[in-house]
C-alpha cells in the first residue's frame, strides 16, 4: 500500500572528528546502519558537500529517520556534521530543490505555504516541537541536522523560491562579472582573515547561492575571452 508523506526531514551524517566534517557517502551510511541491525540505509537520500544526490532507500518502503513518525515522512541526510560545519553552498542549494521537488510530487506544497508553522519541511530536532503539540510520540536529544543548520532560513529560502516569480534576466558583462568574482574573491579572503563567526559568514555565503551571480561566473570562467 503506497504511503502518504507528510513532512520532508533534514538530517546530518553527524561524521566529524577534531573540527573536521567528513564528505559521507550513501554507502558508509547504509554500512552503519546495517551495523546497526537495519536492512540498509535509513535515509531516502544523502547530499554530498558538491550537491550530487546518492539515493538511499526507496521512498515507497517506509524510511527509518525519525522513531515514531516515519510512517509519513521523507528523509534527507546530508553529508558532513552540522555541528562542525554549516552545509557547503552546493548541499543548501541542491537540498531546496529536492525538498521543493519533493513537496511537489507529494502534493505538499499547498500546505507548506498554508501552514508557515506546520514543520511540513523539518529538522530531525523539531521532533521535540511536534512532541510538545502531541503530533509526534517519541522526543530526541540530537541536535540533527546540526546545530549550524538554521531550519527557519531554509524554510524561509524554500517559502521564496515557491512564491516568487523567476528572477528577469540580467545583462550579461564579461568585464564586470570578472569584477564581481574578483571582488567576492577578496570579500571572502578578508572574511577568513577576520575569523567572522559562522553567522556572518552564512550572510556572506548568500552571495554566491543567487543564480544570476553563480551563473555570471560561471560564464567569465568558462568562456573563452
Ligand atoms: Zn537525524
Amino acid at each position: 500500500m503506497a504511503r502518504t508523506i507528510e513532512r520532508i526531514v533534514w538530517h546530518t551524517a553527524a561524521h566529524g572528528r577534531d573540527g573536521q566534517a567528513f564528505d559521507t557517502t550513501a554507502a558508509q551510511i547504509d554500512q552503519w546502519h546495517r551495523e546497526r541491525g537495519w536492512n540498509e540505509i535509513g535515509y531516502n537520500v544523502v547530499i554530498r558537500f558538491n550537491g550530487a544526490i546518492e539515493k538511499g532507500r526507496d521512498p515507497r518502503k517506509i524510511p527509518a529517520g525519525v522513531a515514531g513518525l516515519n510512517q509519513t515522512t521523507y528523509h534527507i541526510c546530508f553529508s558532513g556534521h552540522g555541528d562542525i560545519a554549516p552545509l557547503t553552498p552546493q548541499q543548501l542549494e541542491s537540498g531546496v530543490q529536492h525538498t521543493i521537488e519533493m513537496l511537489r510530487k507529494y502534493g505538499l506544497v499547498e500546505r507548506f505555504l498554508s501552514e508557515p508553522d506546520g514543520l511540513i519541511v523539518m529538522g530531525h530536532r523539531e521532533v521535540n516541537e511536534l512532541v510538545r503539540r502531541g503530533l509526534a510520540p517519541t522526543p530526541t536529544t540530537k541536535t540533527c541536522p546540526g546545530r549550524l543548520v538554521d531550519m527557519n532560513a531554509v524554510r524561509l529560502l524554500i517559502h521564496q523560491r515557491l512564491t516568487q516569480p523567476p528572477a528577469p534576466e540580467y545583462a550579461y558583462d564579461a568585464q564586470a562579472a570578472g569584477e564581481l568574482y574578483r571582488g567576492l574573491q577578496q570579500v571572502y579572503a578578508a572574511a577568513a582573515k577576520l575569523n567572522l563567526p559562522d553567522e556572518a559568514m552564512r550572510f556572506l555565503n548568500q552571495f554566491r547561492k543567487q543564480p544570476e551571480v553563480d551563473e555570471a561566473i560561471r560564464r567569465w570562467k568558462t568562456e573563452p575571452r
